[in-house]
């Protein structure tokens, strides 16, 4: 069993009661005028526990702005004493954490790009073992859930007690309206793994534009995440790095007064006592669901043995045609998704395959 199992959720810092944690600020440092600004209106609407903002700046192509570099760190350090808010940066290896460590700021994070590389984490971890500081961990660029483990773990396994995950979304080649498209099932699992791990999401690198950050920010909440992170600017327009994505601290009060926040559990009684019929109504679905594949799976075995003899393929691809279009047709009047039954229709089929080779191939 993972060490992880018995991490802790991040306590309450640095934020007040229950609410969730919302971590913003620009994509980047960009001079000490702009930060200790933009910590002052994000201070001002009392939402943001913690401040971000990049000094070192990874970015995908050269000769684009790579962020202001140490003297930053000084600046970050004026806005905290300005605002009265903690801050946090980017980390991509020992230097920069020995820097971070020097001027003294609160919290770190790893990026998707440094998250991939257990070199760098390592490195990372090394250079932070004995310091008490909360790091959290961006997922991977790549939807690798063991390696956002792995990275998570080094860092635990270097002593790091207050640690968190913020899922940024995983990047892809072709079209998508999504930056980073963000694969929820990923985060789930990781929850489903550890449950107690703060989980964080990153709207921001996931969306890659304003308009669709509302949307992705209020389903992170359906889903039980902790809170968000998400880029700030007074003028994001004329930002360095990623100005399709950053919204004014006006635009993010905005956004978050239109979110519904929700809680884990709840204990009026009317709702759990119905929440508990719905729920045991939906395992006598599952239950019956369940009987009825076992029974389409010993028909399967039957067509094994019956195509056996005659010598016939297992893969009949006019078959396989006709049962994607009538099952795709009954869904549809039943009101399921396309992309749902033919999900479900692709493994069902991939099992029958593969109870069928069985059967053929078993000696008589
Ligand atoms: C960032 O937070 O500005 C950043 C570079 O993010 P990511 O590592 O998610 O790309
Ligand atoms: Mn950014």
């Amino acid at each position: 069993m993972s060490s992880l199992q018995s991490l802790h959720p991040l306590s309450d810092w640095p934020r007040r009661s229950e609410e969730p944690l919302l971590i913003s600020g620009p994509c980047s440092v960009e001079s000490e005028e702009q930060y200790i600004q933009t910590a002052n209106a994000l201070a001002k609407t009392s939402k943001v526990h913690l401040l971000r903002g990049g000094i070192w700046k990874p970015r995908t192509r050269p000769n684009a702005f790579e962020g202001v570099g140490e003297i930053g760190l000084e600046w970050m350090v004026n806005a905290r004493t300005e605002s009265g808010l903690p801050v946090m940066t980017e980390v991509a290896n020992a230097e920069h954490v020995e820097m971070c460590l020097k001027h003294g700021l609160d919290a770190l994070w790893i990026g998707a790009r440094t998250t991939v590389n257990p070199f760098s984490v390592q490195e990372i971890a090394d250079a932070l073992r004995g310091v008490d500081i909360p790091v959290f961990i961006k997922n991977p660029v790549n939807p690798d859930l063991q390696l956002w483990m792995g990275a998570l773990e080094r860092i635990q396994q270097a002593g790091i007690q207050r640690i968190a995950a913020i899922h940024r979304g995983f990047s892809h080649f072709g079209d998508s309206i999504y930056r980073n498209k963000p694969m929820w099932e990923i985060p789930i699992a990781l929850r489903t793994a550890y449950p107690n791990i703060t989980l964080i999401c990153d709207p921001s690198h996931i969306c890659g534009r304003r308009d669709l950050l509302q949307g992705v920010a209020q389903k992170a909440m359906d889903l039980g995440f902790d809170g968000w992170m998400i880029e700030s600017h007074l003028t994001p327009d004329q930002a360095l790095s990623d100005a399709a994505q950053q919204i004014t601290p006006e635009a993010l009060v905005a956004m978050l007064s239109s979110i519904q926040i929700r809680q884990a559990q709840s204990d009026d009684i009317t709702f759990v006592h119905e929440l508990q019929a719905l729920r045991s109504r939906m395992d006598k679905v599952d239950e019956e669901i369940i009987h009825l594949l076992g029974k389409r799976m010993r028909i399967a075995e039957e067509l094994g043995r019956f195509k056996k003899e005659e010598s016939v393929t297992i893969f009949q691809i006019d078959r396989w045609k006709e049962i994607l279009e009538s099952r795709t047709m009954l869904a549809e009047q039943v009101g399921l998704s396309k992309e749902f039954i033919l999900k479900y229709l692709e493994q069902l089929h991939k099992e029958s395959i593969r109870t069928q080779t069985r059967v053929m191939n078993q000696r008589d």
